[in-house]
């Protein structure tokens, strides 16, 4: 069921995903030049320097890192023991360049991946927050660093690191299983020195860089999407979606998990395979919550609605800031979803303010609490809340009231509320945009009748056929099983608008 703040899709085209290609092939550049490395030294201790002395020849050439001198034992297990040990100190030194050890413990290494985390990390907030200011949430600029400082962010980006090097050291321990089988194997055959350093550089290539360039390439992915979900809940968002990747995602298993998920759902969702270039949006902020840099004044909230372009004028005269942050957020939650809304607002706010557009009629209805405007009128297509209800004042009170409203079945179901009358003058505004009274409102009415409209949608909304698909449609907008004739009108009217959903 399409309603302007949740069912939705947040995105369309195949475009806007994360740009993670940069950061993934320098962390896999350089895992290919660590284990090139490693690869090197293996081959100058078993070939150039004959560390199991093998051939019999001295050694010449040697370096500080591959093993220098011919291992002293002469057993096979004994040379198998050895060797192991030097490779788990040449593995510390150019793969995961451990600093400190005391036993097999780990106390302290470079952290070298760290940079690579905390740049994933960083393209995941900047995503994210261009992803919501695309829903219409300000994100004021703020200092990565102050971001990075917040405990979310610094406890996420702390396992994330530690998850880096400990999938890191776990993939040389792997690999180190396959090295010493290899190498039992080849002394025991008798094997010469070029073909075991061969054999053993063959696991480290099948095993330890293969396993690293995959590392390199999810970790970026999921570090990204970590990022962007804190930041998401950092501004109160609940529920994200799956954006299904590029490349070879859509052939792949992420179809199959394309969906809207809460937040806590969502983590380690992604990436689902290595190359995997799925994405998380935010699904809308629930309306009617507050959200964190939203509007704390009036005039921020005229400005918001200015930027947004949501109208020509806006003023919001005397109306409760929750009132006009209200208006804001489902006028540019309407004119998201229904494009020709979009630049056809010449004023909004309260009506007081806006008078001069009800001049041509005379006065303002003292009893009415909303009006909108389609463009036929005076040429002006407008929306505004009339004062007398929603200053703080006696906002509480209309509350009350537009609640009560709805139990009783004055109104639609589900619309008693400020958001309720809104959605109700929005319908005004998009029944105006193609005429839908006029031609299928009033079959409908006259087909269903007064007392079934009157029973079914609501009273208010037997007094007219204008005022049947309004109240309709915001029944249909705020509900999730909105009833026949809410669903009928609604969907009659965004088929007549030409609004296509998935
Ligand atoms: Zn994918
Ligand atoms: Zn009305």
């Amino acid at each position: 069921m399409p309603t302007a703040t949740r069912t939705r899709p947040v995105h369309n085209a195949r475009a806007g995903w994360p740009q993670l290609a940069m950061i993934q092939k320098q962390y896999l550049a350089e895992m290919n030049r660590r284990y090139g490395r490693l690869k090197a030294l293996i081959t100058e201790s078993i070939v150039t320097n004959d560390c199991f002395l093998i051939s019999n020849k001295p050694s010449v050439l040697s370096t500080m890192a591959a093993a220098a001198l011919p291992f002293k034992f002469t057993t096979n297990p004994e040379k198998v023991n050895a060797f192991m040990e030097w490779l788990r100190v040449a593995q510390d030194g150019e793969i995961l360049e451990v600093t400190e050890r005391v036993g097999r413990r780990v106390v302290a290494h470079s952290q070298w991946q760290n940079v690579y985390v905390r740049r994933s990390y960083e393209k995941g907030i900047v995503w994210a927050q261009k992803k919501l200011r695309e829903q219409g949430i300000d994100v004021p600029e703020e200092e990565l660093r102050a971001i990075f400082n917040r405990p979310i962010h610094a406890d996420s980006l702390g396992l994330l690191y530690t998850r880096n090097f400990t999938e890191l050291r776990g993939i040389n321990e792997a690999m180190d299983q396959g090295i010493s089988r290899e190498l039992i194997d080849g002394l025991s055959q008798g094997k010469n020195p070029r073909e075991i350093a061969r054999l053993i550089n063959k696991n480290v290539d099948n095993v330890g860089r293969t396993r690293a360039r995959t590392l390199a390439r999810t970790e970026v992915n999921r570090t990204q999407n970590e990022a962007a979900l804190n930041r998401y809940q950092d501004y109160g968002v609940e529920k994200v979606e799956v954006m299904v990747g590029p490349g070879p995602c859509p052939g792949e298993v992420c179809d199959a998990i394309a969906g809207v998920y809460k937040i806590a759902d969502a983590r380690g969702l992604l990436p689902v395979h290595p190359n995997c270039g799925c994405a998380l949006a935010p699904v809308a902020v629930q309306p009617g919550k507050a959200v964190p840099g939203e509007p704390t004044t009036l005039a921020e909230a005229k400005k918001w609605a200015l930027k947004h372009d949501l109208a020509k004028e806006v003023n919001y005269g005397k109306l409760s800031l929750e009132a006009a942050n209200q208006l804001n957020r489902s006028v540019y939650a309407a004119q998201q979803v229904y494009p020709m809304l979009r630049g056809s607002m010449k004023y909004m706010g309260s009506m007081q303010s806006h008078y001069k557009y009800f001049g041509i009629r005379g006065k303002i209805d003292p009893a009415v609490r909303a009006v909108a405007m389609p463009r036929k009128f005076l040429g002006q297509s407008g929306i505004t809340l009339n004062e007398k209800f929603f200053t703080d004042a006696i906002l509480v009170r209309t509350e009350e009231a537009l609640a009560s409203e709805a139990l009783s079945g004055w109104c639609a179901k589900g619309i008693g509320s400020i958001e309720g009358v809104i959605n109700h003058e929005i319908g005004h505004l998009l029944d105006g945009v193609i005429g839908f009274t006029k031609q299928r409102g009033k079959a409908m009415y006259g087909l269903w009748g007064k007392a079934s409209v009157a029973n079914n949608l609501s009273r208010y909304g037997a007094s007219s056929t204008g005022e049947m698909v309004a109240e309709a449609w915001a029944e249909y907008i705020m509900t999730d099983k909105p009833r026949m004739i809410a669903k009928l009108i609604g969907r009659g009217l965004e088929k007549a608008l030409g609004v296509k959903f998935k």
